[in-house]
């Protein structure tokens, strides 16, 4: 479901940054020039990141074995 797989996108915003150690802004620039971007796990108290292409939106959590990941720019509707 949709809706239930985004409610949390604030919060994994800032997982994200907190786990890279840097603002979101930062992230998005780095991301632009880059072919992996940093990416998180959506389930929530998953806490999984990794890198991912720029268009990932069901990337593998070795985490949760399910193809929950996202990357930051899917994250803050760059893509
Ligand atoms: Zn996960």
């Amino acid at each position: 479901m949709k809706s239930e797989r985004w409610k949390n996108k604030e919060k994994k915003i800032q997982d994200l940054c907190d786990a890279f150690g840097e603002p979101l802004e930062r992230l998005l620039k780095n991301a632009s020039w880059d072919s992996v971007v940093p990416a998180i796990c959506m389930r929530e108290g998953c806490d999984y990141t990794t890198e991912y292409e720029p268009d990932q939106d069901s990337g593998w959590c070795e985490e949760c074995g399910e193809q929950t990941v996202v990357s930051i720019l899917r994250l803050a509707g760059v893509v």
